[in-house]
Formats: structure tokens, sequence, C-alpha cells
């Protein structure tokens, strides 16, 4: 006997019509490429996201064409969120901070049809759209009059004319909810780069869950500034729970540092706001010398990597403000464990309560995850085994796009496919998981593993360093040994032997690392990751005290 209930596919265009009708009025504000703020309401983008689907009819666009972006976070990309999507099309995030080559071939593999651009990037677009023959159309995310006379882009059109072009009467199509709907690649630091292709149905979930209290916990009373890109995983699915939820949305556009984001933060009475952790470090860097306080925020996701223990000491303690500390990725849209406690917990002491919430978190309903062993055997959640952490459920990918790279699932007792996600963890008997490494990072000594991240972690609870990677170097006694680079604070001072001596007590002795290497900056990735890859190839002539 099926239920009774209406039937009705879950499609990302309800949620913008649902904004539209309830929460028409809540404002979107945006610091735009044009270095102005632009305000406007749910209901602008709504009525603005329909001309876009009519724009992209009269294209003769098909259902699943792909349309790609290259841009900042701000209302037009908003826009291209739901217009794009919820006519029928996939939305194609492009990073913009990959190298050109890399963004040739994503768009040629996508086969995106139309891409539109920040200004910012036209150097990048002037430097690929001659390698990228499917687009069709190249569109800038600006006014008419910002166009560039001379852009040497053919048939180069300004967003604001093309859409303006168009009705904003129109109805969504109604279709099956597990349509793709967008899609993103990982930044593919070893072989091509494969994209995560999310559904209606896997979105709209993701959403849902992504807002609940024990999650991301947004709701009306919130004005919330994604800092995350919504040029990598959806901005962690922010633009989506905002519509379920109606919050006032901030979008700091092209001006990332940390005074500009401070600045916005204080302006617009931002109470949340999400990131990578070395988007905060720029912050608090900026905030600390100048004495500096938040007015309004309470809570901040942090997410992407691990969130080093002092800075959620630091938020909490110096500013008040609550760190939520997020782990995911972006075969999981990206959502899958966030770290906040449970009833039992509020009786354990500011210290006990502290140590739980340095882990990567709990499970959200929608994902499941486990730990297994070399012979794929489950493993103990006792909080001290580790190994690979797998994870299934309805938003997490079950193949690439164009089937790249094989069948990524792996296979349990009762043939339910899970997906490993590369990385090594732990998981407590409260559920609490805690990532030890990304198995790539993992570094091997005398057949013991060592964490990278708790290498890291001791070394930035330290007064003199703003920044710290670990990475294992080849020995011939030990295989691997840990050293650790590290990039001191400006006006600070700190030897080789006193950051040695500050491991002492927080770590087993043979963890301690067997070098520091002081650098000017540790190299980051696309999405403002450490790239220990380009760290290990910078350090391809360094020897070990006594080798
Ligand atoms: P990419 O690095 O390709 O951009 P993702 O953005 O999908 O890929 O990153 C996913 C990976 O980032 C995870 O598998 C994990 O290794 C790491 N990561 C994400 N969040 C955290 C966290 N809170 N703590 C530690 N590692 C994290």
């Amino acid at each position: 006997m099926l239920g009774l209930m209406q039937s009705q596919p879950l499609l990302i265009s309800s949620l913008i019509e649902f904004a539209e009708r309830h929460h028409g009025d809540a404002e979107i504000v945006s610091r735009r490429v044009e270095g102005d703020i632009h305000r406007y309401t749910y209901r602008d983008l709504a009525a603005r996201a329909r001309r876009l689907a009519n724009a992209l009819d009269d294209l003769q666009l098909q259902f699943s064409d792909r349309v790609a972006t290259l841009a900042w976070n701000g209302y037009r990309h908003m826009e291209m969120y739901f217009g794009v999507s919820g006519s029928g099309r996939v939305l194609h995030t492009v990073n913009p901070r990959l190298h050109p080559d890399q963004i040739a071939w994503i768009v040629n593999h996508a086969e995106d049809q139309v891409l539109c651009f920040d200004l910012t990037f036209l150097p990048l677009v002037q430097a690929v759209h001659a390698k990228c023959p499917t687009v069709k159309k190249w569109v800038a995310l600006c006014d008419a009059d910002k166009l560039p006379a001379d852009s040497g882009v053919p048939g180069l059109s300004s967003y604001e004319e093309w859409i303006g072009a168009y009705s904003a009467d129109y109805s969504w199509p109604e279709f099956d909810e597990n349509s793709a709907s967008s899609m993103c690649y990982t930044s593919g630091t070893t072989g091509n780069p494969k994209a995560a292709l999310y559904s209606h149905r896997s979105t709209t979930l993701h959403a849902y869950a992504a807002a609940l209290p024990d999650v991301m916990c947004l709701s009306a009373r919130d004005s919330v500034l994604p800092v995350v890109p919504m040029f990598h995983v959806n901005a962690w699915g922010i633009p989506y729970s905002a519509a379920l939820t109606g919050c006032k949305l901030v979008f700091p556009g092209p001006a990332m540092d940390g005074k500009s984001i401070y600045e916005l933060i204080e302006a617009e009475k931002v109470s949340y706001a999400a990131g990578v952790p070395t988007v905060w470090q720029m912050m608090l860097g900026h905030m600390k010398p100048a004495g500096l306080k938040f007015s309004t925020l309470r809570r901040t996701v942090i997410g992407g990597s691990a969130c080093p223990p002092a800075m959620i000491h630091a938020f909490k303690e110096d500013y008040g403000v609550e760190v939520l500390h997020a782990w995911g990725m972006t075969e999981m849209s990206p959502l899958g464990t966030l770290c906040t406690l449970k009833n039992k917990h509020l009786a354990l002491s500011k210290d006990e309560q502290m140590k739980i919430l340095q882990k990567q978190g709990r499970a959200i309903y929608g994902v499941d995850m486990k730990i297994v062993g070399g012979d794929g055997n489950e493993l103990p959640w006792d909080g001290k085994t580790y190994g690979d952490l797998l994870v299934k459920g309805p938003w997490i990918v079950g193949s690439y796009f164009k089937g790249e790279g094989g069948n990524p699932l792996v296979k349990d007792a009762q043939d339910r496919g899970w997906f490993p996600t590369g990385d090594v963890a732990t998981i407590d008997a409260d559920g609490f998981m805690q990532i030890t490494d990304r198995s790539k990072d993992v570094i091997k000594s005398g057949g013991e593993w060592i964490s990278s991240i708790d290498i890291e972690n001791i070394a930035m609870a330290h007064p003199a360093i703003a920044m710290a990677a670990c990475v294992g170097m080849p020995h011939p006694k030990w295989d691997e040994r840990p050293i650790v680079a590290v990039v001191k604070r400006p006006g600070t001072e700190v030897t080789r032997d006193e950051l040695l001596a500050f491991y002492e007590g927080k770590t087993a002795k043979w963890q301690i690392p067997d070098d520091v290497v002081f650098v000017d900056a540790i190299p980051l990735g696309a999405t403002g990751k450490m790239l220990k890859t380009k760290l290990r190839e910078q350090l391809k002539d360094y020897k070990l005290p006594g080798q």
C-alpha cells in the first residue's frame, strides 16, 4: 500500500518560490565587483531568476545543458543558482583560482554552453575562451555600460542587458527530482579533476539538513555571511538553506581580506558566518592588533580543513563567538558532520567541552559513516582506533560525471555501496568523528602513524606561529619522520629549539617533529587549503638533521 500524501518533486525552484512568498522582503546585500554595496530582496532575486530562465529558454538550451559561472559570492551568482537549475539546466560553478589550463579542461569536459563571469576574471576568460568551443555565449556579470569595449571575447554580452530583455513571468517546470541540478569539480590534486553532479533531490535534502539546529542552525532571524565561495561546493549549500529559512544574506564579493570582511560583518549586523580556517586566520590577524571586537557575530561554521583548537578558543574566549567545526567534501554536497554538544555534555567542565568541540563532529541525519581497517572490516567506535572513513547517503556521490574514475564505491557485506572519503579518522562512543589526517598526508614512522593535523595544531597554539604544515620526510630507519614548516606572526620571534621544546608533554616523544623549517608562506590551493604536494616540492632538497 502506498501512502496517500501529495506527490511533489523536491526541486530547487520550490526553494526560491518559497522564499519569495514567505520571506519576500528579507534582504540580500552584496559587495559588488564594482566596489559599491548592492541591496535587494528575495522578491527581487526570484523575479530576476525568472528573467534568466526565460533568457536561457530563448537560447534554446536543452534540459540538463550546462551553464557555467566564474564568479564571486554575490546576488547575480545567486540568481544563477536558481534561474539555471530551476529551469532544468545544470549550474556548473568553476573555481577561478584554478590554473587556466585546468579551467579550459573542466569547461570542455562539462561541455558548458554559456559561461557567465565577474569582470575580475576577464583576463582568465581572455586566456581560455578560444580553447572552449562548446561555449556559445559569454556573459559578463555587469551593467551594459561596464562592458569593456575591446574585450577580445567574441559576442560578449552584459548580464544586465541580456536578462533585462526578458519578462519576469515564468512558470518553473516540473520534472524528476533526481534530475541533475549543479556540478562541481574536485580540485584534482592528483590526476584530472572529477565532477560531483548534484541532483535537485540531493540539494533540497541537504538544504533541509544544513539548516537544522545541530547542523548550521540557520533561521529567519540570522544575518548570514558566507565567506566560503559559491564557486566551490555551492558555498556549503548556504544559498539553498538561506532561501529555505529566509535569513538575511550578506555577500562579500571580491573583497576577501580580513579588514573588508570584518567591516561588512559590523555594517550588516552579521550574526553568522562561514569559511575555511585560513580566512579567519586573516580576519583575526586584522582584528587582534587593532583591538577590534564583534558587536553582532555569534556563531561561525569553520571547515574545509581542520580548525586549529587555538582558533576555536580565540573565537570563544576573546570574541564571544561560538565555532561550529564542520567536515565534508565536494562529493558530499558537502556537509557530513558538525560538532555540537549533546545534552549529557552540558554538565562537563569548559575544558572537557572544548576537547569535544575540537573534533569534526557527529553525523547529520542523511549521512551514515564508519571507519574500516585495511581488511575492510568496521573498526570500533572508541575514539582511539583509527581507520579509513567511509560514508553513504542521499547527498553523497554514487559515481562521477561521465563515469570518470570508474565506480568509486566499496561494497559492504549487505552489498551496499560506501564512498571512501580518503580521510583517516577515529569515532568515539558518542559518535563524534575526528579526522586524523588525509590518508595521503598521514606520516608513517616505524610502522606507526603520526597525524599531521595534531602536529600542526600544537605549533598553531604557540603565540609566535601564524600557520603550520607538517609533512613526512623520507628516513632510512623509520620510513618517514615529521617536520613542521611554520610561518611566524609578524613582530614575533621563536627559534627552532624553542618550538620543538613547546611540543614536550603535548604529544608522545616519538611524534615530536624532527625539525622546524621557517618559511614565508605555506602554499595554498584553489580552495584556501594548505597544498602539501606543493610544499613537498618546495622542500625536495631538504635533508633531515643528521642525514
Ligand atoms: P578539495 O580539497 O578537492 O577541494 P574538498 O573541498 O571536497 O576537496 O575537501 C574535502 C576534504 O577536506 C576532506 O576529505 C578532508 O580531508 C578535508 N576537510 C574538510 N573539512 C575538514 C575538517 N573540518 N577537518 C579536517 N579536514 C577537513
